[in-house]
């Protein structure tokens, strides 16, 4: 269960914080990478258009560069001297070939007279054969005509300064390179020619290794060098250099700058250790909330745990019982569980609060519950509700256990005396049992059920367990209209009556007298218990009527066997009243009955009573002859010392003691205790319940005075009671029923 809990725990923190943060992380990192790899490509193509841009200027200044070059040798009088007017070879080889070699570094040079015809050669700085001028001379001659269509040449001052050039780009021999021609005219302006007559010169300025090398040198692009072909390794660039009629010539490829990628290199290591660090933070920041939200969840637990559990002994509470039964009966309506509900109330709780403290009654709720869970064992569901009532919720696959064995059990073992501070405390239990039938039930109606039972187990004299049967319900019901009822009964006289139990002299066994006891036949739901309707009298103060109703029976039977004993029961209600003394010698008046014969049963709760009327009413009964017997002795305060202060001359030691006395049974000291001590106060002691001969022998050897029990007889109408005393020599001994 822990285990799932913690599983699913680990799920919804995954799906709720890790997968956010992590997703979150991932995103940031991916865009914080985007955009640097983005700016770097972007910085870097930048860089390449302004080294492209750089190139093209380059190579047109180069180009320019030729036509000046051109100009220094064209432009002069000796020149004009030596080639047209007067051709001097040797003076053309010095001055135009290997000059142009030597100082403007071209590879090949031409002068040309004015048809076209070429007259000198020089290739590589040495006078060549004219026919190679044939390689270059397409190139020339479109150069020439391009020259002479140019407009008039400008003033003197002005041509020294733009020489009239025409320049391009050409392949001479598969070599790619600068070509340009310029007139041969006067410097001085002194030798004058006819336009169209110029002599020409044409140089080539070849892009080979040794221009490349110049111009990366000079511009500072690294490793450049003009080629045919355009495949640049990666990191390089290439530049295309096309001829003025738009024809491909070379391309010039050099080694890129980079500086996005430079500064990636840089600053790469940087980003990746601040991502590194950044996700080592977040671990530990996640591992941080993580701690605190389980800490925080186990705060939560243990808040949930204090509200759904009983503070003083750690069981499940109300709140935790209705959750576990609504889920319960869920599974048996799924699953077909066998369930069954337990309700129990101790008994005789009250008293011991009261008389041994607070502490002591905590104390006792717990050890109750200990002694629960060692019957019921570790699966069954113990919950307390409150006070002193205690659920318990059995389920099981297949057979349905034997819970009325395993409720017994636990009265049994409640039963037995608890070591309070010193004290022994005795306490007893009722139980009642409701099985979850096929039909679907609601909790609440369950439980009510379960109380129902309860009810009824405490009704049939308590320390039992009843189980739940359906006629109950109707006896509840009834409940509500019992005080109508009975109210109803008491003006009538066909339904209430009195019934007389025996009383035997223990060593005789003799019937000595009898009690009286209310009976109500209801019409419709037949013989009412009066542990049914004796307390619904008591609290309305039908009681009044009631009490009377049966003593003038009891008085009227009293008055015809004098000398017997006549017991009868008065609630509290009765004895506060200060009229009730009146009302008990007025009734000894009419029906005849001797005071001494009449035997008031009170309860020992009376004894706690304060009231002076109580108090001055037994005084008054004990003066006049009345007896008194103390009922029930031993469920209450079990304190012989009240009856110092209110002399009793009997008491009755309650049926739940004798029910549980076998040799070697606590009880049975208990019980000789009671009798020691009731006689050394000259009290004669009465056991009532007495079932079986195993008990009256128990009670023989214990020296009590008197016996009641359905071993000798229950309650009998007036007339088996007066037979009874007729037939008084005899031994009284149960026959039939
Ligand atoms: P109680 O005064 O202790 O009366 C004895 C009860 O024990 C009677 O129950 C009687 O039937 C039952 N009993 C007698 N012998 C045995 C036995 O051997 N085994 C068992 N298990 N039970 C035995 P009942 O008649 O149901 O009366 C119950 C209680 O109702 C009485 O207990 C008494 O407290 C009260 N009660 C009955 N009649 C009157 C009455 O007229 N006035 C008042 N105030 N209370 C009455
Ligand atoms: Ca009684
Ligand atoms: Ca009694």
């Amino acid at each position: 269960m822990r285990s799932k809990n913690s599983t699913i725990e680990r799920w919804r923190y995954s799906a709720t914080v890790l997968l956010p943060v992590v997703l979150a992380l991932v995103t940031t990192a991916a865009a914080v990478l985007g955009f640097v790899f983005w700016s770097t490509a972007d910085i870097d193509q930048r860089a390449l258009e302004r080294q492209s841009a750089m190139i093209a200027e380059v190579i047109q200044t180069r180009r320019d560069q030729l036509g000046h070059d051109l100009a220094s040798i064209a432009n002069r009088d000796d020149t004009l001297v030596n080639s047209k007017l007067a051709f001097n070879f040797n003076w053309v080889n010095a001055n135009i070939g290997l000059w142009s070699h030597a100082f403007l570094g071209h590879g090949r040079s031409v002068l040309l007279n004015a048809t076209g015809r070429p007259l000198y050669v020089m290739t590589n700085g040495v006078p060549a054969e004219l026919a190679s001028y044939g390689a270059m001379a397409g190139t020339v001659e479109m150069l020439v005509s391009r020259l002479r269509a140019m407009p008039p040449a400008l003033p003197l001052a002005l041509a020294r300064t733009t020489p009239r050039a025409a320049t391009d780009f050409a392949l001479i021999e598969g070599m790619p390179a600068i070509v340009g021609v310029m007139a041969i005219t006067s410097d001085t302006g002194r030798l004058t020619q006819q336009p169209g007559s110029e002599y020409i010169i044409a140089g080539a300025l070849f892009l080979d290794g040794e221009a490349s090398s110049r111009l990366s040198r000079e511009y500072m692009f690294e490793d450049g060098h003009f080629t045919l072909a355009d495949t640049p390794a990666s990191g390089r660039a290439s530049f295309p250099i096309l001829n003025d009629a738009g024809r491909f010539i070379a391309f010039f490829e050099w080694e890129r700058d980079r500086p996005g990628l430079t500064m990636l290199r840089q600053t790469g290591p940087a980003l990746i250790a601040a991502f590194a660090i950044a996700a080592i933070l977040v671990v530990l920041l996640l591992g941080q909330l993580r701690r605190s939200a389980a800490a925080l969840e186990a705060g939560r637990r243990h808040a949930e745990h204090q509200a759904a559990h009983d503070r003083l002994t750690g069981l499940p509470n109300r709140m935790s019982f209705d959750t576990h039964l609504a889920r319960a009966l869920l599974d048996q309506r799924e699953n077909g569980t066998q369930l069954s509900l337990l309700m129990l109330d101790l008994d005789r709780f009250k008293q011991v609060n009261d008389t041994l403290g607070h502490q002591a009654g905590d104390a006792l709720i717990c050890a109750v519950g200990q002694r629960i869970r060692a019957i019921i064992g570790p699966q069954a569901m113990l919950a307390r509700l409150g006070g002193d009532e205690f659920a318990i919720l059995v389920s099981s696959q297949g057979r349905r256990p034997d819970t009325m064995i395993m409720a017994n059990r636990i009265i049994e073992s409640i039963g037995r005396p608890f070591d309070l501070n010193n004290f022994k405390a005795h306490v007893g239990a009722s139980i009642g049992i409701v099985h979850v039938a096929d039909a679907p039930v609601e909790p609440r109606e369950l439980v009510r059920k379960a109380d129902i039972a309860l009810y009824e187990a405490k009704a049939g004299g308590r320390n039992c367990a009843v189980i739940y049967e359906e006629h109950m319900n109707e006896l509840v019901q009834m409940q509500h209209t019992i005080e109508g009822e009975l109210r109803d009964a008491l003006q009538r006289h066909d339904q209430l009556d009195v019934a007389f139990q025996p009383l035997l002299d223990q060593k005789t066994r003799r019937i000595i007298g009898a009690e009286a006891l209310a009976r109500w036949r209801h019409p419709k739901f037949g013989q009412v218990a009066p542990a049914r309707f004796i307390p619904v009298a008591e609290n309305t103060g039908l009681i009044e009527a009631l009490g009377e109703f049966v003593l003038r029976r009891a008085c009227e039977l009293g008055s015809t066997v004098p000398g017997r004993t006549i017991a009868v029961n008065i609630s509290p209600t009765q004895l506060r009243n200060p009229r009730f003394a009146t009302q008990v010698f007025d009734i000894l008046d009419q029906t005849g009955m001797a005071p001494e014969d009449l035997e008031l049963e009170i309860t020992e709760s009376i004894l706690l009573d304060d009231e002076h009327v109580s108090a001055a009413n037994l005084r008054t009964f004990r003066d006049a002859g009345i007896h008194i017997a103390l009922d029930d002795f031993g469920t209450g305060y079990s304190s012989l010392s009240y009856l110092k202060r209110y002399p009793v001359d009997r008491i009755k030691i309650d049926r739940s003691f004798v029910s549980q006395l076998a040799d070697g049974h606590v009880s049975v000291a208990i019980t000789q205790a009671i009798v020691t001590l009731a006689h050394a106060m000259d009290i004669e002691v009465t056991a009532e319940g007495v079932e079986t001969e195993g008990q009256a022998a128990i009670l023989g050897r214990m020296g009590c005075n008197t016996l009641q029990g359905f071993l000798f007889s229950g309650g009998v109408t007036r007339e088996k009671i007066l037979a009874l005393f007729e037939d008084a020599l005899h031994p009284l001994r149960r026959t039939g029923s």
